[in-house]
């Protein structure tokens, strides 16, 4: 058998691999040997630990050992399906369920015997497990060697459609069999023994296949470690290459901020004022900028943009400022204007669906120098788009972009001096956070909201109560208020969910709300057709806006006060706390239903309760994370910025801590990556992390 494998060697030459598996792999994100490698368990089965699924209790996470008796579907209310298998031993009978997840069905044939594991929830009297770890027993028990499925702490991995437990089990075990000490190392060996760590190789057989649990857990720590380990030097590295880099002066203030802060109906918080002081000061400094303004929904960081960009501008340079989503772009656009005008100051906007025209006058016009603030989606830093006298960039929701796209602040083609640039974000970040994803940049809080806003009362409510949740929005709307009606819509079943809110949109304009002016917003509509919802939306024309997560971020219609959110426990603290910040902007007092399934699971329930009890979006991110780890909570998994496979920076502060002075000691000894300790980091940079996070600082 050939052994020429390395980790960049793609999944199909491993044995057992043909081209429908490799695909079924893809869909896993599975593509390289490496890919496979980093595939990480998400539990492990202690075999010998299997309960009488008759001793189960509510809360407990358990393992069972029981045979299909009945495997079945059913449609929920909402479009979606219900699979439900029911287990049984000699003591009982358990319930395991899963949602829009149809293949399940095709593996739980009655009679098959299956090891499943999860935490046990009561529904209506009944014990079950809601999408529980398997494992199907007389599956293939010929993959890989003897003893592989059967060992004391046995791996258990996400599986998809075509790849079950046992095969891929098997698959990782023979990566590594063959792979082996041909593993590269990525941590320098001094380091290794400081922190005493145990080797790559060691460390991935160890977490894929421990010996014991303190082996498992040695190589967790080891695997934990190399991935904040690798951040934390990248975040070195910018910071070292940035402080080389000479900013745009600016020292000749003019009266336009002053002008528009005389002009505003309300007066400054103090903190705007602070973080605003900050700002200016670094602006004034020679030294380019780059700040990290945090502060919580409805904090009014856009206020502080605009004063920011309004010095820059009195000064005769150029500013942008970059939204994540066109819905927001074109809100920013909107409200800029407003208070841009007045001032003589000249704005644009410009997102992915500008016609081309239009877009080409828009550039001349920023080319000659005749546009003094441009604002629309990330379509603003493609290549084409010169800014000759750019001096601020202003990146809002830095959150929602990639990591790739914060720090895109080219140099003043003149003098070669850097952009400042100005990263927005309403997650509240725990500081071990915050040095991980934004240890290169200097921070700014925002820790007080206007005056006068009231806290939006926020419930849990039966779907077979929702009657009242509409009288409710009803007599609001009568009142001349206006509603959302949410509904999510996640990547896997996109196709579902956006039938779903396009059939609740039907439903509420015609049974619900006769007489009212409903409307539909998601992400597949044309950037036209968004722009004129929303446009409709925040200028009172529309009293109800059923929609997608498109009104997630940043979007400002103070006038609506009540917000229902269909299948709440499908997102996340920090995405509810996101959607919830759309309403309770103004004086009158705002609600939040939370409109729950009775098949609800014990964990959801309490996680939505959580955050019905708590305004607070720190510790609301802080449950978040304790919950879901951060790469969920920061929605930076599925935008390619480096998704942490095992590491928390939550739970793992110390490490974090760690791993700061182990890199800023390595770069300082060796700032080039060049020696050997750097060359070892360099490569393990360019092979792993260094796809997500560019090594150099565009
Ligand atoms: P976020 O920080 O979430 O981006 P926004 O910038 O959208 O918040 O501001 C939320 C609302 O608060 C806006 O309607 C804005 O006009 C208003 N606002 C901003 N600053 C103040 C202030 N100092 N006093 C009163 N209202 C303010
Ligand atoms: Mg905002």
């Amino acid at each position: 058998m050939a052994t020429n494998l390395d980790p960049t060697t793609a999944v199909q030459y491993l044995k057992g691999v043909g081209p429908v598996r490799a695909r079924a792999l893809g869909r896993l994100g599975i593509e390289s040997v490496a890919d496979l490698l980093t595939h990480y368990p998400r539990r492990y089965f202690d075999r010998t630990s299997a309960l009488p699924i008759g001793r189960l209790r509510p809360g407990q996470e358990a393992t069972v050992l029981g045979e299909v008796l009945t495997a079945g579907e059913r449609r929920t209310r909402r479009g979606g399906t219900l699979q439900t298998v029911s287990l049984g031993d000699d003591t009982g009978v358990v319930f395991c369920v899963w949602f829009n997840q149809r293949f399940v069905l095709k593996q739980f044939r009655p009679g098959r015997r299956v090891l499943a594991s999860g935490q046990v929830q009561l529904h209506g009297g009944q014990r079950q497990l809601a999408h529980p770890d398997y494992e199907l027993l007389d599956e293939q028990d010929q993959d890989g060697p003897a003893g592989l499925h059967t060992g004391r702490l046995v791996p258990v991995y996400p599986l998809t459609s075509g790849v079950g437990q046992h095969w891929l089990r098997a698959l990782v075990h023979q990566a590594l069999e063959r792979l082996g000490p041909g593993l590269p190392e990525t941590l320098p060996e001094g380091l290794r023994r400081r922190r005493r760590l145990p080797g790559r190789a060691e460390a991935l057989q160890g977490l894929h296949f421990p010996a014991s649990a303190a082996a498992l857990e040695a190589a967790h720590r080891r695997l934990v470690y190399e991935e904040i380990f690798a951040i934390q030097v990248l975040m070195a590295l910018r910071r070292e290459s940035r402080r080389q880099l000479e900013g745009i002066r600016l020292e000749k203030p003019g009266d336009l901020t002053r002008r528009l802060v005389k002009g505003l109906p309300f007066a400054l918080t103090g903190a705007q004022r602070r973080v605003l002081a900050e700002i200016l000061a670094d602006l004034r400094s020679g030294a380019a900028m780059h700040r990290l303004l945090q502060g919580d929904v409805g904090s009014g960081k856009t206020l502080v943009a605009l004063v920011a960009a309004l010095f820059v501008i009195e000064q005769g340079w150029q500013a942008m400022l970059m939204a994540p989503t066109e819905v927001l772009a074109r809100q920013h656009g909107r409200t800029l204007q407003r208070l841009c005008d007045p001032l003589g100051v000249t704005i644009e906007t410009l997102t992915g669906s500008t016609p081309a025209a239009q877009r080409r006058k828009v550039l001349a016009g920023v080319g000659a120098g005749e546009i003094d603030l441009l604002v629309g989606t990330h379509a603003l830093i493609q290549d084409d788009v010169a800014m000759p006298r750019l001096a601020l960039t202003v990146v809002d929701e830095q959150h929602r972009f990639g990591v790739r796209q914060r720090s895109r602040g080219a140099a003043d083609k003149e003098t070669g001096r850097a952009v400042h640039v100005l990263v927005m974000s309403a997650t509240p970040i725990p500081r071990s956070l915050a040095l991980t994803l934004y240890g290169d940049l200097d921070l700014s809080v925002i820790d007080e909201l206007p005056p006068g806003r009231q806290p939006v009362r926020t419930e849990l409510i039966r779907e077979d109560q929702e009657d009242a949740v509409w009288a409710d929005l009803r007599r609001e709307v009568a009142a001349g208020r206006q509603a959302y009606v949410i509904h999510p819509v996640i990547e896997e079943t996109e196709g579902q969910d956006l039938k779903a809110a396009t059939a609740e949109h039907a439903r509420l304009a015609r049974d619900v709300f006769p007489d009212r002016r409903v409307a539909l917003l998601h992400g597949r509509l044309k950037g036209r057709e968004k722009d004129e919802v929303m446009d409709a939306f925040a200028g009172g024309a529309i009293d109800v806006l059923v929609a997608t997560t498109v009104v997630e971020v940043g979007v400002d219609v103070p006038n609506a006060t009540r917000m229902v959110i269909h299948n709440p426990e499908r997102f996340g603290l920090a995405q509810l706390h996101q959607l919830r910040g759309r309403i309770g902007r103004g004086a009158a007092s705002s609600a939040c239903w939370l409109l729950v399934d009775r098949f609800l699971g014990e964990e959801a329930w309490q996680r939505l309760t959580f955050f019905a009890g708590h305004a607070d979006g720190f510790a609301l991110a802080e449950e978040d994370l304790r919950r879901r780890g951060p790469g969920d909570a920061w929605g930076v998994r599925q935008h390619g910025a480096p998704g942490f496979r095992l590491a928390n920076p939550l739970r793992d502060k110390d490490l974090v801590q760690d791993c700061r002075a182990d890199a800023q000691e390595l770069l300082a000894a060796d700032p080039q990556l060049a020696g050997p300790d750097g060359l070892v980091v360099r490569s393990a940079l360019q092979a792993g992390f260094g796809r997500a996070l560019p090594l150099s600082t565009g």
